[in-house]
C-alpha cells in the first residue's frame, strides 16, 4: 500500500449539512428550484457531474437542460487544454445577460479550472457574476457552499488540493440507466511534462476494494449493463490488491454486464493485467493505451517512462492473448522540440498498431508545467499539417477495420437510436458501434447482430 494516509469520509452520514442546506434552499425559493449542470472534459468529470446532480436533488433541486429556466447553473470544467478553458469561459460569458435579467440566478464553476491560480485570478477580476467556485474533490461540500452563498450574499471561492480525502456515499443521477461510471481512484502521480492533471487533481488515492465492489453490485442491481472503472492511471490502483485482481473481483459479480476501464498507462500495464483481461469474460475486448508519441526522444521529454519498442511489445502481447482486441490511443502532435522525423515515428506506430480510433491533440502549453517552458519552434500551421496527416492515416485504418467486420456476428449492447430512422445502435465488446434495424425498447439490452453492410458499422466508433 502507498503511504498517502488517505482519509475516508462518508457523505451519506453528513445529515446535518444536508438538512440545513435543504432548509436554506426552501426558504429562498417560492417553488422547487431548477439546476442545470454543464460538463466539459473527461469521464471523471462526467462521473463527477452525475454526483453533482445527485447532491443537488438531495437538497431540493430539480434538473433542467435549459439554462434559460435554471435557478442554478454549474459548469464542471476541464483544464487539460487551453481550448477547453476558452470554451467554458465563453459559455459563462454568454450568461451575463441571464444574470442581469434574473439577479437570483446562481452561477458556479467547479472541477479542474478553478484549481488553477490564473483562472481564479480571472474569475475574481473579470467574472463578478460567478457566485461559487470550487475545486476538485469537493462535491461533498456543495450543499454547504450553496447555503453559504444564499445566506451571506457573498461569492464563495474554495479551491486547493484536497487529495488525501476519499469521499464515499455520494448519490448520483445517472445519465443513462444502462451505463455507469465507477471511479476506483483519484489523482495522478505521473507528472507527464505537458499535463496539468497532477496539479489540479493532486496525488493518487485509491478507493477500498470492498467499497468499489459494493458500488458495482448496486449498479448491476439497478440495471447497469456497462460499467466503466475510472482513474487517471488505473494500472497503479493500490487498494491493498492490484488492479488486475480488482478486475477479477468485479468480473465475479453475478449478472449480465460488461466491464470497461480507463485509462491505462503503458509504463504500468503488464502481463498480469492482460491475462486478467483475457480470462475475465465480462471485461471488454478493448484497451485504451495512450502512446502520446512514437519517438523515444519525445517520450523521454514527455516523462512517459517507456520506449516505442516497449510499447509495441506490450501491444504484441495483448494481440497474442486476445486476437480480437481493439486498441485506442491518445496522441499529442507538436510537442515542444518535435521534428517531422519524430512525428513520422508516431505515424509508424499508428500504422503498426492499427488502432480502432485515436484521440488526437495539438500540444497546448499549460502554465506551471515543464513543457510550457520548453523551446517550441515549429509553427502552428506546420503542426496543423502533421495533425491532418495523422487523421488521414487513421481514417484509412478505421475504414479497413470496419470492412473486416462485414459478415461477422457480434453480441452488442444496444445504446439507443442509430443515425438512420428505424435503426438502433449497439456497441461490441471491442467498442465498435454497429447499427441494425430495431426499436427503442431494445436500449440497454444485449443482442446478437450481424454487420451486413459497411454502412452498418460506425467508423472509429469507440466511446471514450
Ligand atoms: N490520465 C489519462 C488522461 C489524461 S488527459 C492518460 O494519462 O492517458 C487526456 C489526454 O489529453 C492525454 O492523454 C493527452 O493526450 C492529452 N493532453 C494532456 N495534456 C495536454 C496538453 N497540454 N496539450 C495537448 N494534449 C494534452
Ligand atoms: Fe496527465 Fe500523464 Fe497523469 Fe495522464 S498519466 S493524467 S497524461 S500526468
Amino acid at each position: 500500500m502507498k503511504e498517502y494516509n488517505s482519509s475516508f469520509f462518508n457523505f451519506s452520514r453528513d445529515e446535518k449539512q444536508l438538512l440545513s442546506a435543504a432548509d436554506v434552499i426552501k426558504r429562498n425559493y417560492p417553488r422547487r428550484p431548477l439546476a442545470c449542470v454543464r460538463t466539459f472534459g473527461c469521464q471523471m468529470n462526467v462521473s463527477d457531474s452525475e454526483k453533482i446532480k445527485g447532491v443537488l436533488e438531495l437538497i431540493g433541486y430539480g434538473m433542467t437542460e435549459d439554462v434559460e429556466s435554471a435557478d442554478f447553473i454549474i459548469f464542471n470544467t476541464c483544464a487539460v487544454r487551453d481550448h477547453a478553458e476558452q470554451r467554458v469561459l465563453g459559455n459563462i460569458g454568454a450568461l451575463k445577460r441571464l444574470k442581469a435579467e434574473n439577479p437570483g440566478l446562481l452561477i458556479a464553476i467547479c472541477g479542474c479550472m478553478p484549481q488553477r491560480p490564473e483562472v481564479i485570478e480571472r474569475i475574481r477580476r473579470s467574472y463578478h457574476y460567478i457566485d461559487i467556485a470550487f475545486g476538485t474533490n469537493m462535491i461533498h461540500r456543495l450543499p454547504e457552499l450553496i447555503a453559504r452563498r444564499l445566506e451571506t450574499g457573498r461569492r464563495v471561492i474554495v479551491t486547493g488540493l484536497n487529495d488525501k480525502l476519499v469521499v464515499e456515499g455520494l448519490p448520483a443521477v445517472r445519465d443513462f440507466d444502462y451505463k455507469a461510471w465507477l471511479p476506483i481512484m483519484y489523482g495522478c502521480n505521473n507528472f507527464c511534462t505537458y499535463c496539468v492533471v497532477p496539479y489540479v487533481r493532486g496525488r493518487e488515492v485509491s478507493r477500498k476494494p470492498e467499497d468499489i465492489i459494493e458500488d458495482a453490485k448496486r449498479l448491476v442491481d439497478s440495471g447497469a449493463k456497462d460499467i466503466t472503472l475510472l482513474g487517471q492511471n488505473v494500472n497503479s490502483y493500490d487498494g491493498g490488491i492490484s488492479f488486475a485482481e480488482l478486475l477479477r473481483r468485479v468480473n465475479e459479480i453475478d449478472g449480465d454486464f460488461m466491464i470497461r476501464f480507463m485509462t491505462s498507462h503503458p509504463k504500468d500495464c503488464g502481463e498480469e493485467l492482460l491475462s486478467a483481461m483475457a480470462e475475465c469474460g465480462k471485461v471488454e475486448r478493448h484497451l485504451h493505451l495512450p502512446v502520446q508519441s512514437g519517438s523515444d526522444r519525445i517520450l523521454k521529454a514527455m516523462n512517459r517512462k517507456y520506449t516505442v519498442g516497449g510499447y509495441l511489445e506490450l501491444i504484441g502481447k495483448a494481440k497474442r492473448l486476445m486476437p480480437d482486441i481493439s486498441l485506442t490511443s491518445d496522441i499529442i502532435v507538436g510537442f515542444p522540440g518535435e521534428t517531422y522525423e519524430d512525428f513520422c515515428g508516431t505515424l509508424d506506430v499508428v500504422k503498426k498498431v492499427r488502432y480502432l480510433s485515436l484521440f488526437t491533440f495539438i500540444f497546448s502549453p499549460r502554465d506551471g508545467t515543464p513543457a510550457a517552458e520548453m523551446p517550441d519552434p515549429v509553427s502552428r500551421e506546420e503542426k496543423g499539417r502533421w495533425f491532418s496527416e495523422l487523421i488521414e492515416a487513421q481514417d484509412g485504418i478505421s475504414k479497413e477495420l470496419c470492412a473486416e467486420m462485414i459478415g461477422k456476428k457480434y453480441r452488442v449492447l444496444c445504446t439507443g437510436e442509430g443515425r438512420k430512422p428505424g435503426f438502433m445502435a449497439g456497441q461490441t465488446s471491442g467498442g465498435q458501434v454497429i447499427e441494425f434495424p430495431g426499436e427503442g425498447r431494445l436500449t440497454g439490452r444485449f443482442i446478437d447482430v450481424s454487420a451486413d453492410r459497411l454502412s452498418d458499422v460506425v467508423e472509429g466508433s469507440i466511446i471514450k
